[in-house]
């Protein structure tokens, strides 16, 4: 990256704060008046942003972009311009005793922080910049964003769009590759927002704590299935196949690998099976299955079955229209099952972020229990079957970003829930009011009576008396 683009990068922001500054206090008409922009911006355009995620993918099912990345990004635009009245209400806060009769307020605004910067993967290259940017302006900040160079057209599409919607002092888009990632991360802006995988976020924190700038960082992880000794086999199988084969299992929240009862193996993987079939009796000429992103992303998934291969696990390939895959450069994989994996294998060590799916099992629960907590923190976990007693078992005794019940995934699709990861899988959370507030300075305003309250609560010097009263009295 050239010093001048550097440059350019920080007068950019420079410019943004400095509109930002200026502009205070916007009211909160222009925060409706720019997600009405961005919402304009997906709707308007969301076939050709669909068309570029194809191509940027090999292939992509325009149904599945329209689902994942326009309406379910258009419908969480929606949900903050329902809400952000609510959101952006001001607290009272209580004052202690007995300041309050002596006319003393305590209050809690949330204030904009200036500018944030939004740094985007390309697995969901549209809902995972526009998404947190709903928020971001929801809170009265103006936003800088730089989406994944995997996703070339995609990003070049959006950064032109955005140009047209918004003057560059409310919203830029920066494109470009790890070098103006790296240079971006290290911008003092007032947050940061990250979407990406663990390693690079440990990268964008090291780089932003440089600034003190406080982080929101979307992160992956190996997000395990349970299922539980009553789950009904033919639901769960054909719910975890259906999150493991979209986008071609290139979700952070993707089912990782399953752990199921050992005398249940066979059959909850039949089930996984039977799901594949009923939803993709074809893969490779069908439009509906993802390819994987790039060669090297393929290669690395193909490595990873041969390594488990090699480590002595079974490898089941679901090939429901037993097509040839030998002879094609579609990077389409088909789900691949790992029976019998031990902790040795690739598979089990590094998120998965494709269509392969180790299987282990366990004799009681609390094994599977005792695995996960052994390791990282994941994003999400998920829970099948019907016993109340075991699923509070598995979600008291375990931690992870999220949970979904009975359905992988799903989660993160419910609006009013904060979506987050805890440590490796992420830090902070947007959606809900919670997002609001990460992007929010919660500010502390303390209003002081007429009266001298230091002296009538002496901790006026001269100290005395009346000090040694007081300190008796907080003690109490
Ligand atoms: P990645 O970490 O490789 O890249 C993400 C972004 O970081 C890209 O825009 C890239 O340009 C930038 N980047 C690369 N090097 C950088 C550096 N040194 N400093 C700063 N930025 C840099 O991730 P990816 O491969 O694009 O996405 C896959 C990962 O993202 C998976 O781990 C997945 O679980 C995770 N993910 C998480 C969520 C979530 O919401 N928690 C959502 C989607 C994906």
């Amino acid at each position: 990256m050239s010093q001048q683009d550097k440059t350019a990068l920080r007068e950019l922001l420079q410019k943004q704060r400095e509109a930002f500054t200026l502009a205070r206090p916007e009211g909160l008409d222009l925060r409706r008046d720019r997600i009405g922009r961005a919402i304009a911006l997906l709707k308007e355009n969301a076939d050709a942003l669909c068309q570029a995620m194809s191509a940027d993918f090999g292939n992509r099912s325009p149904h599945q972009s329209m689902i994942t990345d326009i309406a379910g990004t258009v419908a969480f635009g929606k949900y903050c311009l329902k809400h952000l009245e609510k959101w952006a209400r001001s607290e009272k806060r209580h004052v202690q005793f007995p300041l309050g009769l002596l006319g003393a307020k305590a209050e809690l605004r949330y204030e904009p922080k200036g500018v944030v910067g939004i740094l985007s993967p390309w697995n969901f290259p549209v809902n995972l910049s526009f998404g947190p940017l709903m928020q971001v302006l929801a809170a009265g900040n103006r936003a800088m964003i730089k989406p994944s160079e995997f996703t070339e057209r995609t990003s070049a599409l959006s950064a032109e769009l955005c140009a047209k919607y918004f003057d560059e002092r409310e919203v830029a888009f920066v494109t470009g590759g790890p070098e103006v990632a790296q240079e971006f991360s290290s911008l003092p802006f007032d947050h940061l927002v990250f979407t990406g995988s663990t390693a690079t976020g440990r990268k964008v924190m090291e780089a932003a704590a440089r600034n003190l700038c406080p982080v929101t960082l979307e992160l992956g992880g190996k997000s395990p299935v349970f299922l539980g000794r009553g789950a009904d086999l033919e639901r769960a199988g054909e719910r975890i196949a259906m999150g493991k084969m979209m986008n071609a299992g290139q979700i952070c929240l993707a089912p990782d690998y399953m752990y199921v009862p050992h005398d249940q193996e066979d059959a909850a993987i039949a089930a996984v099976e039977l799901g594949v079939h009923r939803m993709y009796p074809t893969l490779l000429e069908n439009d509906d299955y993802a390819s994987v992103v790039t060669d090297r992303h393929f290669d690395r998934l193909k490595a990873m079955v041969e390594d488990a291969r090699d480590k002595g696990a079974e490898v089941i390939e679901v090939n429901p229209g037993k097509e040839d895959f030998s002879n094609t450069n579609a990077r389409k994989m088909p789900l691949t099952i790992l029976r019998n994996v031990t902790d040795e294998m690739q598979a089990m060590q590094e998120e998965i972020f494709g269509p392969v799916l180790p299987v282990r099992t366990y004799r009681e629960i609390g094994e599977a229990i005792d695995y996960v907590n052994d390791r990282d923190r994941p994003l999400g976990l998920y829970y099948f079957g019907g016993d109340p007693g075991e699923r509070e078992e598995v979600l008291t005794r375990t931690i992870s970003g999220g949970v979904t019940v009975n359905d992988v995934i799903f989660h993160v699709s419910m609006e009013d829930l904060p979506f987050g990861g805890v440590g490796p899988s992420g830090i902070g959370a947007y959606h809900g009011v919670e997002g609001f507030r990460e992007f929010s300075h919660a500010r502390a305003v303390y209003t002081q009576p007429k009266i001298d309250v230091a002296k009538l609560g002496g901790f006026k010097p001269p100290y005395g008396p009346a000090t040694e009263k007081a300190v008796r009295g907080l003690m109490k």
